[in-house]
């Protein structure tokens, strides 16, 4: 009785939360991510994953809710209850994983199989280390009983790779939004990088671009391919492809990327420094640019609107001079972009009445960029230097587009957060890669720094 009164004295958190003992949580953290890795979550399967999710819920008492528009593809809400003196926070990882080419694979992309320090599998990157940490998270506050000022949501959703019917936050945010409407949410688009076996610098994504596509559609006089005619629709549609693929857009920075650059420059060596230091001089820009555009084009494109000819279709026979033909511009629009000034500045660059654009559908809502002077932001930096001494924190846009957008747009702060992960790992093995891993040693302190973010945006204080 004595001695157990001392053990729990020792148990007692330094500032009213437990501490977990890590080391103890290991082998279930692995079980889980490997769980969840060997449910072949193609589109289309999603629910497998939220029968298993919910069933280890459950088991340990948190109730859970499904919300499916096509029952193969259901998603699921669970909520731990805070005392509501500050507003929810949501905790969200997609359940769905791309496809795979089974002939690139060294082991079976389903097996979770560890081989040489890492764990394969589809999704072992993408997303499932979120949802692991997000499951681990749910569970360690239940069995601690931690005391909250803030609901946690938590939120496994489908559809998020390919949501052409709105399967997921889609129609979780048209649908029941009221089920994860919270002032901050934290999900995928961040990282840690690790250089010599360190951990040196801590993306956390702040903004994305916003795909704002359109067609190009030029069109001319039919007719028989042994006469030529000036106004085929082909040689009026290479010169629009020739000249928007080459436009230089305006540059301009927001928060983030302005934020991003003086943080990159400050961990850079000398010279790579005062390239990114030149970017935020108007006077030295231009210089600056063109060294990135060759050499680090994902960053030129953080500077920018982008638009890069993707697709080009046109003519049924080589004797046939076509009606009609059509290019495909991948637009992406830095998130304060004005798309209809746009489209019209880029009309004006083809110049040609001959070639028309059209804006194909929206795939997600233009969203604005997620504020770096939060409670959530300096947490996720002050959690980050203390796992990680000498780490780096960048806000970071990411070039592509994610769920966050919907939830921006609902006027949710909205992170991105991920595991570490070493620059070859990052190219060779990551999301959508031929091949997916993920070193094992870098699950366990992802869950630890989920854990630590939560407990200290969402604890009791
Ligand atoms: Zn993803």
């Amino acid at each position: 009785m004595h001695r157990a009164w001392i053990l729990w004295l020792l148990a007692l958190p330094i500032w009213g939360q437990p501490r977990i003992d890590w080391e103890k949580q290991k082998a279930e953290i692995l079980d889980r991510y490997r769980s969840l890795i060997r449910i072949d979550t193609r589109a289309g399967n999603e629910t497998k994953a939220v029968d298993y999710i919910r069933r280890v819920l459950e088991g340990d008492g948190i109730p859970t809710k499904t919300f499916a528009q096509d029952p193969a593809r259901a998603n699921l809400v669970a909520r731990i209850k805070g005392n509501g003196s500050k507003r929810p926070l949501l905790i969200l990882a997609h359940t769905d994983v791309v496809g795979v080419q089974i002939e690139k694979w060294p082991v079976d992309p389903f097996s979770a199989e560890i081989k040489g320090g890492y764990v394969w599998g589809r999704g072992s990157v993408d997303d499932k280390p979120v949802l692991t940490a997000n499951l681990m998270v749910m569970l360690l506050l239940n069995r601690n009983r931690v005391a909250l000022d803030r609901d946690v949501i938590f939120l496994a959703e489908s559809g998020e790779e390919a949501d052409t019917t709105g399967v997921g936050i889609n129609f979780m945010v048209k649908e029941h939004y009221s089920e994860i409407d919270a002032e901050y949410s934290l999900t995928e688009g961040g990282g840690a990088s690790i250089e010599g076996g360190k951990v040196v610098r801590m993306d956390i994504g702040t903004a994305e671009k916003v795909p704002a596509r359109v067609r190009l559609v030029a069109t001319g006089t039919s007719g028989h391919g042994s006469v030529p005619r000036m106004d085929n629709a082909l040689i009026h549609l290479g010169a629009a492809v020739e000249k928007v693929g080459r436009w230089e857009t305006p540059m301009r920075l927001n928060d983030t990327t302005r934020t991003y650059f003086e943080k990159l420059a400050t961990m850079s060596t000398p010279e790579r420094a005062a390239r990114y230091n030149a970017l935020l001089n108007p006077r030295s820009a231009a210089a600056a640019q063109r060294y990135l555009q060759e050499h680090e084009p994902q960053a030129y494109s953080m500077l920018r609107t982008s638009v890069v000819p993707t697709m080009i279709k046109a003519g049924v026979g080589a004797n046939v001079i076509p009606s009609e033909a059509e290019a495909t511009l991948d637009i992406r629009a830095l998130p304060d972009e004005d798309t209809t000034k746009f489209y019209a500045e880029m009309g004006k660059v083809i110049d040609d009445p001959a070639v028309k654009i059209v804006p194909l559908p929206a795939t997600r809502p233009p969203s604005p960029a997620t504020r770096l002077d939060t409670e959530m932001y300096r947490v996720l930096e002050r959690v980050s230097k203390a796992m990680y001494p000498g780490v780096t924190v960048i806000p970071s846009m990411s070039t592509g587009a994610s769920d966050k957008a919907q939830l921006r747009a609902k006027g949710q702060q909205s992170y991105g957060i991920g595991p570490a992960g070493a620059a070859d790992d990052r190219l060779n093995y990551g999301a959508h890669s031929d091949v997916e891993r993920l070193a094992e040693t870098s699950i366990y302190p992802f869950v630890e720094f989920v854990w630590n973010a939560v407990t200290e945006i969402a604890g009791k204080h």
